[in-house]
């Protein structure tokens, strides 16, 4: 018999051969770059879920039958605080987060990184009920200890009120019933074959499976422009597919109806980019100097600055290109150097850099919008600068979506799928840090005290190089829009 835990319970109720193939196939998982950054915040979370629990006592054996005695022996003792309670039903294993003394019961609640109940907690709840309550344990209520984004950290490492308990014990109370039919279902595909399950919406629902690349090895091929290109193509996409239709260029004239899919289909199946004269009209129309600008920013599960609240966008770095009328360009730059709260010396070396007239053209407004707005409110001094450059951003992105298209974008009009159909040469291969994700690891690993001068000084120069490649970009795209890009 298959010895379970709830985290292969989940893997089966997310999609049998998923379980399968991570017992049996192992070896085919592709790797997440980003799992070793999640496990960190959740533990770092379920440090504090702990430390808001005083006088409780950890289950930490590694050893499980000593982690079931010792859970045993901590219940038969005056009520205290459980963290990691071990518990096993019908061969499932269980442990609990955090059970705390309730009356003549236990109150039992998960520590999740999430701001809000997700349906899967639900799941991994009646679980953990179910084998709990089956292995003799009185439980008064089930709960969700999940992130509160309302509150702002106070410093000092008072985390009081970074978790809110939500009670879940009546929506699961339908669930635990059904926890034996899950516990055979996945035994039955254990002992069984390869169920082969189709690729579905299973495959991101509710986690990304690390067994994708092996069960669509034909994704991703560059030589097919699946209905998928066409953008927002929901169902359409399954219609088209339904018909037959597995690359765009087979689709019949007249089969589609929205001006920015036949666009699309166009440009792919004419092998040719599409680009408006009114681009260039309206970008000739903007006034001088103009800015190119973007920001990096990093976001903390539990904040570490005093008046930050969790998953905040904390910005430490922006990039400035700067050109005047004779198409001059001068850089500019500011990164953090990872001392402390980075936002006041960001916000007051950005008002110095803006100057006070030109368009400030950024890629998806929204963004840097949101940040300087945040920057204003957390620092008043600075807000007539910052709101009256906010007045002056010029999106780049709806600019390029309406006016722009190139069959390589394949469908995106991110800056990133856009540069290579422009300047192919300024792909971000060449670069230690190539996006986002890279640039918050990288700021993460500078603000660690054990990182080494020597890295430090790696990590930032990597960091300068992505942003500034951001904004040459930008600057590249306007010009390639206006037709006055002529190759540097
Ligand atoms: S990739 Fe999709 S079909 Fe394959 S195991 Fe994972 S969830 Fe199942």
């Amino acid at each position: 018999m298959h010895g379970l835990s709830k985290s292969r319970i989940l893997a089966h109720r997310q999609c049998p051969r998923r379980l399968w193939l991570q017992i049996h196939r192992p070896e085919l998982a592709e790797e997440d770059p980003w799992s070793a950054a999640r496990f960190a915040a959740g533990h770092q979370v379920g440090d504090i879920a702990r430390d808001l629990q005083p006088g409780g006592v950890l289950i930490d054996a590694e050893d499980l039958k000593q982690a079931l005695a010792d859970t045993a022996r901590v219940l038969r003792e005056p009520p205290r605080p459980l963290f990691e309670a071990t518990f096993q039903a019908d061969g499932v294993l269980v442990r609990a987060d955090l059970l705390l003394p309730d009356g003549n019961e236990w109150r039992m609640a998960e520590v999740k990184s999430a701001t809000k109940v997700k349906p899967y907690h639900l799941t991994d709840a009646a679980v953990q009920s179910w084998v709990t309550r089956k292995a003799g344990v009185a439980l008064s209520r089930v709960e969700i200890a999940h992130i509160d984004t309302s509150f702002i950290y106070p410093g000092d490492g008072r985390y009081e009120g970074l978790l809110a308990h939500t009670d879940i014990t009546d929506e699961i109370a339908p669930l635990e019933p059904e926890v034996p039919a899950w516990i055979d279902a996945a035994r039955a595909t254990l002992d069984g074959a390869d169920p082969e399950t189709a690729p579905g919406t299973q495959c991101s629902d509710p986690f990304d499976c690390p067994f994708f690349g092996f069960c669509s090895p034909d994704e991703g091929d560059e030589d097919i422009y699946p209905p998928e290109v066409l953008p927002y193509a929901g169902k359409l996409a399954d219609e088209l597919r339904a018909e037959g239709y597995e690359d765009i260029r087979s689709i019949p004239e007249g089969r589609l109806s929205s001006p920015k899919h036949i666009r699309v289909w166009q440009a792919t199946r004419d092998n040719t980019p599409v680009l408006d004269a009114e681009a260039a009209t309206l970008l000739r129309g903007m006034g001088w100097p103009r800015y190119y600008l973007d920001f990096e920013t990093i976001q903390f599960v539990v904040p570490i600055w005093a008046g930050t609240r969790p998953y905040a966008q904390v910005p430490f770095q922006w990039s400035c290109h700067v050109e005047n009328a004779t198409g001059d360009v001068a850089h500019l730059e500011y990164l953090a150097d990872g001392t402390g709260d980075p936002r006041r010396a960001f916000a007051e070396a950005l008002v110095a850099a803006l100057g006070t007239e030109g368009p400030i053209f950024v890629y998806f407004a929204p963004f840097e919008r949101t940040r300087m707005r945040e920057l204003a409110e957390t620092y008043p001094d600075l807000a007539p600068a910052l709101m009256a450059a906010i007045d002056r951003i010029v999106d780049l992105l709806p600019i390029a979506r309406t006016h722009y298209y190139h069959p390589e974008m394949r469908g995106s009009w991110s800056i990133k799928a856009v540069l290579p159909s422009i300047a192919p040469e300024l792909a971000y291969d060449d670069l230690e840090v190539a996006d986002g994700g890279m640039a918050q690891s990288a700021f993460a690993e500078i603000l660690q005290p054990e990182t080494s001068t020597e890295r430090k000084a790696q990590l930032r120069d990597g960091l300068l190089k992505y942003c500034e490649r951001d904004t040459w970009a930008m600057v590249r795209v306007a010009r390639h829009f206006q037709g006055t890009d002529h190759a540097e």
